[in-house]
């Protein structure tokens, strides 16, 4: 693999002790397995707009839709403070080049979603996100976002992840000169992943690279920039996958022995039905476009998304 992933994180699931009360909130996931693949770009929104550590906790009040930063012994309000901060901030990490942000969750001023505002009366709805983390995403819509909570989930981390690396990867055409063929050569790489995605996205980036030469090519770079992170961000499902598991047998017309046919199809079926983790069939396949030299298929993204070390198709 090329040059690293370039990806912010909450500075505390670093294991950095900047949290309020001096602590952190290693993630060893992060920072050990992940972190072999990615270069972390840390935030933290307190200490960053100055604020010491320890320092007294936050919490958010007021509308969900746009609360007050304030901290929870003393009440001083730190909403200017954070958004003044926040906005410079976010222009910083423009030169980043970032593919994505991990965020840590439940944090009034880092947390993504569903974080805890009071109301007038003291009580807590959990609909709230982090001043900063708003600021990021409305600021960087395209990226990928996650919280270290959710990243526990096998099926949220194999999509965020995958999101990530297909961004690099299309980060990486963008980096070349734009032209029709860098695109088709793109997309048609691409096409198998798109469609275990968003059977529809991938009809409609077929008719848009189809239609490339009668448009201006930035308009249509930029067009499939975001019908490509869209689809993306829908989940894939067994049936999404089994469904491009079967348009690939196709490929292997009057190669495959009845035998070997008949036993993919099986292992396709269990696979749907969730007895077995999307690695078996993949594996499979894999050994078929090898041994027959599946030409389309052996270019396909969809068998190598990421790093088979990271075990991401290893969950029913
Ligand atoms: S949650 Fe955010 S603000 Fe709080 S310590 Fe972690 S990085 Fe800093």
């Amino acid at each position: 693999m090329g040059e690293k992933i370039k990806l912010g994180i909450s500075t505390c699931l670093l294991g950095e002790p900047v949290r309020y009360d001096g602590g952190h909130k290693l993630d060893r996931f992060l920072t050990d397995t992940l972190g072999q693949y990615v270069e972390y770009v840390s935030v933290c929104p307190e200490v960053e707009c100055g604020l010491p550590v320890p320092r007294e906790s936050m919490h958010l009040e007021g509308n969900p839709d746009s609360p007050r930063l304030v901290t929870s012994r003393t009440m001083q309000d730190m909403t200017e403070r954070m958004m003044n901060w926040a906005r410079k901030r976010v222009v910083g990490l423009e030169k980043e080049d970032l593919c994505g942000f991990i965020f840590k969750s439940n944090s009034p001023s880092s947390g993504m979603e569903r974080v805890r505002v009071y109301n007038e009366a003291g009580m807590p709805v959990r609909e709230g996100v982090g001043m900063f983390a708003r600021i990021f995403m409305e600021h960087f819509p395209l990226f990928p976002v996650e919280d270290e909570g959710r990243l526990h989930d096998p099926k949220l981390r194999e999509n965020f992840i995958e999101r990530i690396f297909a961004l690099k990867r299309w980060r990486e055409v963008v980096a070349k000169k734009e032209s029709r063929g860098n695109l088709v050569d793109f997309h048609t790489k691409n096409k198998l992943l798109v469609l275990s995605h968003g059977p529809k996205h991938y009809q409609m980036m077929g008719k848009l690279v189809a239609q490339a030469k009668a448009l201006p090519i930035k308009e249509v770079y930029l067009k499939y920039q975001s019908l490509f992170v869209e689809s993306l961000k829908l989940k894939t499902t067994p049936k999404k996958n089994a469904n491009v598991l079967q348009h690939m047998m196709g490929y292997f017309k009057g190669q495959l022995s009845p035998d070997e046919k008949q036993e993919l199809i099986e292992i396709v079926e269990l696979y749907r039905r969730e007895y077995v983790p999307l690695i078996v069939p993949v594996t499979l396949i894999k050994h078929y476009v090898r041994k027959y030299d599946q030409p389309y298929l052996k270019e396909q993204v969809y068998l190598n998304p990421h790093p088979i070390e990271l075990q991401l198709r290893n969950h029913v």
